[in-house]
């Protein structure tokens, strides 16, 4: 039996009618970027998160950079966010002008550690990131109310937690904004790039409309950036998002499959669902301490599993400037599981008889 990672195709087939139908109304209309698919998805999308506004763009790499910028950086000017996530989180705070001060994570929750937030904050602190890591919120009580104490704003990334909660609350609606993708694979995804950033401030989803769009048309108000959503991908997230609660708990399901199949195994952790919030389990995060050999054993298996990330972001040779500032070390969690992390197939589609073979698998690896 073999395993991918993910089936997209079999979502598409699931589909097949409805997403045919929307390609061929943009196609019918033209309406290729922006237009009334872009905006219907905008308000379906901030209906689903239950904010006021959604400002579509195009990947969720460009929503990190126009929130940054919409809530404004000067020179020297520090954010804060965890040592360990997908690299747009932090290179964006670069591109908009800032530093970025990595904070490390808890060991088990990959999350970052709230705990040492405070020590980090200086006078030129203006906001932090928090990443809902692997489709798992994030502490938001406690990062909020750090945020106030020291009148930070917040953004929050959402890439991989569509639908998460905390606290009964969605993510994406406690900080000053959340950015969202819609990169294929994500828990909902396009058929190409796409992203967004939600918001109730009126003037900060205005300010980030007009700079994703070269500061308005004509007269010019600012000087901004190309970052537009396409009709088609609009048209293809509106056909896809009211089966999004679906999918969620399918993926929650199967990740109550895999902890009862996989409590107790020796040598495999499985992922720590925290108290008062929601996974959605954009991925399903498992911790081996033999995982390069796990990782190749399930290859000549067929089963595909994959590691997200490699390196925590302060080992990257990218933040090699750390070293000078003698900061390198100080990322002790992160450092511990990069070399542990696996991830396992987890999407909607996938059957109750591959759970059950993958973890036969790695059981009998750890025999
Ligand atoms: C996917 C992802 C992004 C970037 O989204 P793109 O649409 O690929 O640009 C940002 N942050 C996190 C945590 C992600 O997983």
């Amino acid at each position: 039996m073999e395993v991918p990672f993910n089936n997209l195709f079999a979502q598409y087939q699931s589909l097949k009618p409805e997403i045919d139908d929307a390609i061929s109304s943009v196609i019918a209309e033209s309406a290729f970027v922006r237009g009334r698919f872009v905006e219907k998805f905008e308000q379906d999308f901030a209906e689903a998160i239950g904010i006021k506004h959604c400002v579509s763009c195009g990947n969720g790499t460009d929503a990190l950079y126009i929130a940054i910028r919409a809530l404004g950086l000067e020179p020297g000017d520090e954010v804060i966010t965890t040592a360990h996530t997908w690299i747009s989180t932090a290179e964006t705070i670069t591109q908009a002008g800032g530093r970025v001060v990595f904070c490390d994570t808890e060991l088990d929750s990959f999350l970052i550690d709230v705990d040492q937030i405070e020590s980090l904050i200086t006078e030129k602190t203006r906001g932090i990131i928090p990443v809902h890591l692997y489709g798992q919120a994030a502490d938001m009580d406690e990062i909020m109310a750090i945020a106030h104490k020291y009148k930070l704003w917040v953004i929050e990334d959402c890439a991989q937690a569509h639908l998460a909660e905390y606290k009964g609350q969605q993510v994406g609606t406690f900080g000053n904004a959340a950015t969202f993708s819609f990169y294929p694979g994500k828990n909902l995804g396009a058929m190409g790039d796409a992203g967004a950033i939600v918001t109730n401030d009126d003037h900060l989803a205005e300010w980030m409309t007009l700079f994703a769009r070269h500061g308005g048309k004509g007269d010019h108000q600012i000087e901004g950036i190309n970052s537009r959503l396409d009709g088609i991908q609009a048209a293809i997230l509106s056909v896809k998002l009211p089966h999004l609660p679906k999918w969620t708990a399918q993926r929650q399901s199967i990740a109550k499959q895999y902890e009862t199949l996989l409590t107790g195994v020796s040598g495999t952790q499985t992922p720590l669902l925290k108290p008062d919030r929601s996974h959605v389990y954009h991925l399903y995060v498992i911790k081996s301490d033999k995982r390069d050999e796990l990782q190749a054993f399930l290859s000549q298996h067929r089963i595909q599993a994959i590691v997200s990330y490699p390196l925590a972001l302060p080992n990257c040779q990218a933040y090699n400037y750390l070293d000078k500032q003698g900061l390198r070390s100080a990322f002790v969690n992160a450092t511990k599981n990069q070399s542990k992390i696996l991830s396992l197939p987890i999407f909607p589609e996938i059957s109750k008889i591959s759970i059950g073979h993958i973890a036969d698998t790695i059981k009998s690896f750890n025999l």
